[in-house]
């Protein structure tokens, strides 16, 4: 038996019915881009993450683009992002010329050290981007608290943790923006490219949603230089259809990482910290080990497989020469030893028990 990290033929299946009524209902409307079914789905996710707007586009690494050039944020201006993230978050920045100013992590939540936020404040610095790295959301207070002192915008990259709660509030509406991806393995996925951004601000969201589309707040009027990043009315269609199910999949990953938590004992495994379990919703259920390719091999050869997230840190990739040579200890341990478990809805109790069976072994 081989134990899948990720069935995603499985996850889609359980909504097959209803994706081919969707099918059928948006060939019957002729209609692809911008209409019903994009219109419903931005209106019921924004009711879903508590805001007035979400704008679908075409991925998450546009979502956050967005954001970025509907602040109007230019060359000069500095962002603090985590150093310990997928490269998206960084590559948003860097796409419209402004300077990401890296930061630690904490090392037990994996996630943006808010102590080490201030220090890195110059006269230059526009905005913090949080990213809920692995679902989890980032412990917000001291975040909030910052921006607020020195007058800085919150962005938060919410790619990973789909339905995630901080105080209460879900993640996309725990900042200024937020960017979410619907890649087909996040937790809210479609079947093939998607991604939206929320807020509340109705300006700003005016301006985000004609950047999106040409920079046209009406058909062939161009307000601003805009890009071309849209949801399909095919993806919007699916989406909201696994909107519906977002919540009871959460809860079936959270009942999977409690077992794991609760009954993986290998000393040699560090095994994930939670400080709530709401504000977790277990996009990636991340061990670490010092051994850890010789840990991913032997799972392997016991037919579970794994994934490394991620094996090399963003200062250290060719695209960022400029960086390779700093050091982030932090960033670069976990790095080094993580590893990523089978997690997702449809994981059965038998194949977590059998993950829990063989870590134990080891
Ligand atoms: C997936 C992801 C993105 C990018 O989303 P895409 O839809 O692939 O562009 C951005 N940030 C994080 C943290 C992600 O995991």
């Amino acid at each position: 038996m081989v134990i899948k990290f990720l069935d995603l033929h499985k996850i889609n299946e359980r909504f097959r019915v209803e994706f081919d009524k969707k099918v059928k209902e948006v060939l019957d409307s002729g209609w692809y881009i911008h209409g019903k079914q994009d219109e419903l789905f931005e209106k019921h996710f924004a009711e879903f993450c508590g805001v007035k707007h979400c704008i679908g586009c075409a991925n998450g690494l546009d979502a956050l683009n967005l954001i970025i050039k509907g602040f109007g944020f230019k060359e000069g201006d500095e962002i603090i992002v985590p150093a310990n993230t997928y490269i998206a978050s960084i590559l948003a920045i860097s796409e419209n010329g402004c300077t990401p100013i890296l930061v630690e992590p904490d090392i037990n939540t994996y996630n943006i050290n808010p102590d080490l936020i201030e220090e890195k404040i110059t006269k230059n610095t526009k905005a913090i981007m949080v990213v809920h790295l692995y679902g989890q959301a980032v412990r917000m207070d001291k975040i909030w608290q910052v921006a607020k002192k020195h007058g800085l915008k919150i962005i938060e990259d919410s790619a990973q943790a789909h339905g995630a709660v901080y105080k209460g509030k879900k993640t996309g509406s725990l900042g200024d923006a937020s960017g979410f991806s619907f890649y087909p393995g996040k937790n809210l996925g479609c079947l093939g490219d998607g991604g939206c951004v929320t807020i509340n601000d109705d300006e700003l969201a005016a301006r985000i949603r004609a950047i999106a589309n040409y920079g046209s707040d009406r058909k062939y009027h161009h307000i601003y230089k805009g890009i071309n990043s849209r949801l399909d009315e095919f993806q919007a269609a699916f989406l909201d259809v696994k909107l519906s199910c977002l919540n009871e999949d959460n809860s079936r990953r959270r009942e999977i990482s409690k077992f794991y938590r609760e009954n993986i004992k290998n000393p040699k495994i560090i095994l994930p910290k939670v400080y709530d379990e709401n504000a977790h919703v277990w996009h990636i259920f991340a061990v670490r080990t010092p051994k850890r390719d010789e840990f991913q091999k032997y799972l392997a050869d016991n037919g579970i497989q794994t994934i490394i997230h991620y094996p090399t840190p963003p200062h250290k990739q060719d695209a960022y020469k400029e960086w390779n040579e700093l050091s982030y200890p932090i960033t670069e341990e976990i790095h080094n030893t993580v590893l990523s478990l089978p997690i997702s809805p449809v994981i059965t109790d038998e194949e977590a028990a059998r993950v829990v069976e063989v870590i134990n072994e080891y």
